[in-house]
């Protein structure tokens, strides 16, 4: 294959998104792009996440898409047939999951992005001339510039108490293991659903929906309710220009960690869960898990910080993901061969137009320290493709990163 132009490296939200605006704002020919990711069709891991864990609705607003203009989504459902259940809940119009995955489906189909897909997994990457050579299980591939957009979905957060039970196994399973299907898992008569985010109270009133009196929530810590994971002054000016400001980049990881708000749900949520333990669906439990016992005759026993032990036959953890960062040993070794700088958390120190060094560009977690706490989310993908769409033919000012190696 001849050099691409851009290679984008991971094909979720992120890189899915990337493709699209490069394509049709940035006049990149699909020729010669492509969006290397291990599955072969596009937002998988988006898809297996967003069902497994029950999701109705999303918990970001209807101008939170895939597509290309904000109002997209809206006119979109405009066109589809009336539906049971509304298209769009207050507040900021979040869509229902099934709208946004036909409106994602729509995207790609019309756009034929599902054409520049290159399935495979970079497993390393070196400089190339001016550019970049990507190592992949199927041989190398050369591009002039490459986004990094791997996600931040790839390792399950497991807690320690589980591992050795996982090790013996015990019926314990993360609901965002790769592969993973809820419908397809195992049968249970006392489940245990351990977290205290979106996804596990989504998960536990999912199945006590189906089972009813038989699932058992386990917080570690009491419910906190937020309406997003961070506050919406994040998205524009009012927080990010004191941000991008901030030259001390140990403090914008400061700031970053103290905007999100990481095991919380919105209010809808925890109302639909008072209900659902109200009416005998589900139990609460809040504490931590300091012993464990497993038998196969009796089952796992979950000994509490507080009151009594739970038993159960099944444990599903829906306990997030690991706070790594994205690329693994790969992107490790990249780092000091390509001279590429870091910030004391170890995250990219890119340029504000998310260059982290000649033709090399980051997106979600990534991109972090330049735009804040939303980096991950949709608008993150959609705030990181239009720095990018608009940098791309800039090339990097090499005083820029010298100043900003200093500033490190
Ligand atoms: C259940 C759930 C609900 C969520 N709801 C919302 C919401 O309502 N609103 C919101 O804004 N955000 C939400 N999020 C956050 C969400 O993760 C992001 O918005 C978005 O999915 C992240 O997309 P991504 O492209 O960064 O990652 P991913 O979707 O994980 O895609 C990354 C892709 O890169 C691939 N990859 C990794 N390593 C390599 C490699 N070495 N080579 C090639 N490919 C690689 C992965 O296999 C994957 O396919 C939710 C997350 C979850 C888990």
């Amino acid at each position: 294959m001849a050099a691409l132009e851009w290679l984008i490296i991971g094909g979720g939200i992120h890189g899915t998104h990337l493709s699209l605006v490069l394509m049709q704002r940035g006049g990149v020919a699909a020729h010669r792009l492509r969006v290397l990711d291990p599955y072969p069709a596009p937002l998988a891991r988006w898809h297996e996440c967003t069902r497994n864990c029950g999701m109705a609705y999303l918990r970001s607003g209807g101008v939170h898409h895939i597509g290309l203009e904000p109002e997209a989504l809206g006119r979109f459902a405009a066109r589809q047939p009336n539906s049971p259940t509304p298209h769009f809940i207050p507040p900021y119009r979040r869509p229902a999951l099934t709208l946004f995955q036909q409106h994602c489906d729509h995207v790609i189909a019309t756009n034929q992005l599902d054409q520049v897909r290159l399935i495979g997994r970079a497993t390393a990457l070196r400089r190339h001339g001016d550019g970049w050579q990507v190592e992949t299980e199927h041989g190398c591939v050369t591009a002039h510039k490459v986004a990094l957009a791997m996600g931040s979905m790839e390792h399950p957060a497991i807690p320690a108490w589980a591992s050795p039970l996982i090790a013996q196994g015990a019926a314990i399973d993360h609901i965002f293991t790769p592969g993973m299907r809820r419908e397809q898992c195992r049968a249970w008569q006392r489940c245990v659903v351990v977290g205290g985010g979106i996804s596990a109270v989504q998960l536990a009133l999912t199945l006590a929906a189906q089972q009813p009196g038989t699932v058992t929530l386990l917080l570690r810590h009491p419910l906190r309710e937020h309406q997003l994971d961070s506050d919406p002054g994040w998205l524009g000016p009012k927080y990010q220009d004191g941000f991008r400001a901030l030259h001390d980049y140990a403090e914008r990881r400061t700031q970053i960690t103290r905007a999100r708000h990481r095991g919380s749900v919105p209010p809808d949520l925890a109302v639909q869960l008072r209900q659902a333990i109200q009416h005998g669906q589900l139990a609460l439990r809040h504490a931590a898990v300091v012993a464990t016992h497993h038998t196969p005759a009796t089952g796992i026993t979950l000994s509490l910080a507080a009151g009594a032990p739970l038993t159960a036959d099944w444990v599903v953890l829906a306990t997030g993901f690991a706070p790594e960062r994205p690329g693994g040993a790969w992107l490790t070794e990249t780092i000091p061969a390509a001279d590429l700088p870091l910030a004391p958390c170890g995250f990219p120190l890119a340029a504000p137009d998310l260059h982290w060094g000649q033709g090399l560009y980051v997106l979600g977690a990534l991109a972090e320290l330049e735009l804040g706490p939303i980096a991950r989310n949709i608008a993150g993908a959609r705030q990181a493709a239009e720095r990018i769409v608009r940098s791309r033919d800039a090339g990097v000012p090499p005083r820029t990163y010298r100043a900003m190696r200093g500033r490190g």
